[in-house]
């Protein structure tokens, strides 16, 4: 169970819902971190007392170190500051909730401490999954999915002792916004209308690609590398209530379920907490009485081509994943800035897909040069 921990990205949507999990269960700050939000790091600073909070941002942090000068809160800034807090000898576990691909170094610094990884940020092992995995077994650090389906998976797959036994595993999908919508009428939608999700209130780039179905293609991808399974014994079942997190089929035809109300602090609390299960955290129980019919069904790929965009890179392997989400991380920044339509975005990481040839069994620097030129092709294309 963890007692002390650093979050990398702290002000964000899961990173706030750590806070509360951790205020619940008495549980301290080592390090705070985030890009630039001055305010709410000071806040949190001041309420967690953490030895360190670190703003990426250069003169974030130096307004935050003005903030906080009658206290003894230490605060750095940029990617060594980042790293730093990473590596933090004082932290046991270390959640990684920032976004995009911007995680991977600190998440790596964190692994090569030997921490427990609370991992929120699913981009990083579609980058630079088996990368990630292989350190994190050479120094013994345990990641500990925090992704509601994973942390579902990682549950349903407890007790499974020979993986040849698994069938399948199914990721459940509530299916966004614009569920049931066909191209057409997704040609005018808008950065408000993307980011109205109808279960999960969430950051803005992981909205994006819930609207998009991108999401659950990075999620195929993170499970592939946590689970290790193949792309091909990984489905997506449409679940409108989010209620099943997911399921896992077994060779016997038995499938098992991991059921709760859709609130992020369970799976975040499990993922600190594990081994163990812990009363008086935050979460909401669910109400099996009034939670109303579940159903299911099958995902459009024809209108929502990111999650056909994205298998298709996960049956490529190698640097595709990097290729795919460098892609979609510049194409969404892109329809957030209002630069580019919803129905751009597949298109412009389909452009990518092709222009930027693959790698098998890359090295870091072939990921992050993947990822470099994929933005590249993106930005280039407007
Ligand atoms: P948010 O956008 O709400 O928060 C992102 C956090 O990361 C903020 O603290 C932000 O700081 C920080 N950050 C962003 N960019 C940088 C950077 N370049 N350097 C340093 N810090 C940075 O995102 P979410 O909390 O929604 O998502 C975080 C991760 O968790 C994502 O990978 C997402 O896919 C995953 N996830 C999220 C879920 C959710 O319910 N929100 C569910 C499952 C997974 P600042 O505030 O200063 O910008
Ligand atoms: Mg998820």
């Amino acid at each position: 169970m963890s007692r002390n921990i650093t979050i990398l990205g702290s002000t964000g949507s899961i990173g706030r819902q750590t806070l509360e999990v951790m205020e619940a269960l008495g549980m301290g700050a080592a390090a705070l971190t985030a890009h630039s939000s001055v305010e709410r790091m000071e806040e949190q600073a001041r309420r967690f007392r953490p030895e360190l909070a670190v703003l990426a941002d250069e003169r974030a942090a130096a307004d935050l170190r003005v903030r906080l000068a009658d206290t003894n809160v230490r605060v750095l800034s940029g990617q060594e500051g980042l790293l730093e807090a990473a590596a933090l000898p004082e932290a046991d576990t270390v959640v990684a909730a920032m976004v995009g691909m911007a995680g991977l170094r600190p998440t790596l610094a964190a692994i090569r401490e030997g921490k427990r990884i609370a991992l929120a940020n699913k981009e990083t092992l579609v980058c630079a999954g088996p990368l990630v995995l292989e350190e994190a077994r050479d120094y013994g650090a345990r990641i500990l999915p925090v992704d509601s389906e994973h942390c579902a998976l990682f549950q349903c797959l407890e007790g499974n002792r020979d993986r040849g036994e698994v069938k399948r595993l199914i990721l459940t999908c509530s299916g966004g916004p614009f569920y049931g919508k066909k191209r057409q009428e997704l040609q005018g939608m808008t950065r408000e209308d993307a980011l109205q999700h109808p279960n999960w209130s969430m950051g803005a780039k992981i909205t994006v690609d819930s609207a998009t179905l991108m999401n659950k293609g990075l999620e195929v991808m993170e499970a592939m590398h946590l689970y290790q399974m193949p792309v091909e014994k990984i489905s997506v079942v449409i679940h409108r209530e989010s209620i099943i997190h997911s399921l896992v089929e077994y060779c016997d035809n038995a499938m098992l379920a991991q059921l709760g109300t859709p609130d992020m602090r369970l799976p975040i609390q499990y993922a600190l907490t594990w081994p163990r299960r812990v009363a008086g955290g935050p979460g909401t129980p669910l109400d099996l009485w009034h939670c109303g019919p579940l159903t299911f069904g099958e995902p459009d790929l024809d209108t929502f081509r990111c999650l056909a965009l994205a298998l298709e890179a996960a049956r490529i392997g190698g640097t595709a994943g990097a290729i795919l989400n460098g892609a979609n991380e510049a194409a969404v920044g892109l329809f957030l800035e209002g630069k580019i339509g919803f129905l751009d975005i597949a298109d412009k990481v389909a452009l990518a897909m092709e222009q930027v040839a693959p790698v098998q069994d890359p090295a870091l620097g072939d990921i992050l040069e993947a990822d470099r030129a994929a933005r590249e092709a993106v930005l280039a294309s407007r």
